[in-house]
C-alpha cells in the first residue's frame, strides 16, 4: 500500500526526480510532470498515450507504485481505488 501522505510530504524532493519530459507522451506545455501525485492528477496537455516510463522513473521504486500513465488516466491513489 502507497503511503500517499508521505509521498505529499516529500513532493518538493521527488517532483524534480520525475521521467515525464523525457517520455514519449510528454507535450512541453509548462506542466512539470507528477502526475502520480493526488495534488496534481491528470495532464491538461497530454491526452495521447504514446508509451509510458514511468516505470524507470526513481518515484516509481521510491513510493511503491503500481499504475502507469497517470498523465492520461490520474494520480496512483484514483488509480488505485
Ligand atoms: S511515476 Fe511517472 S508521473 Fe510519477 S513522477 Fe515518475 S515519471 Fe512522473
Ligand atoms: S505519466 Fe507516464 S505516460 Fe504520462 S508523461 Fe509521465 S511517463 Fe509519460
Amino acid at each position: 500500500m502507497v503511503d500517499f501522505e508521505a509521498m505529499e510530504k516529500q513532493k518538493k524532493e521527488l517532483i524534480p526526480l520525475c521521467a515525464c519530459p523525457q517520455c514519449p507522451s510528454w507535450i512541453e506545455c509548462k506542466e512539470k510532470g507528477g502526475f502520480c501525485f493526488e495534488s496534481i492528477g491528470k495532464s491538461k496537455c497530454i491526452k495521447e498515450e504514446n508509451g509510458c516510463i514511468c516505470g524507470g522513473c526513481p518515484v516509481t521504486q521510491k513510493a511503491g507504485l503500481h499504475n502507469r500513465y497517470y498523465c492520461t488516466r490520474g494520480s496512483e491513489k484514483q488509480l488505485s481505488k
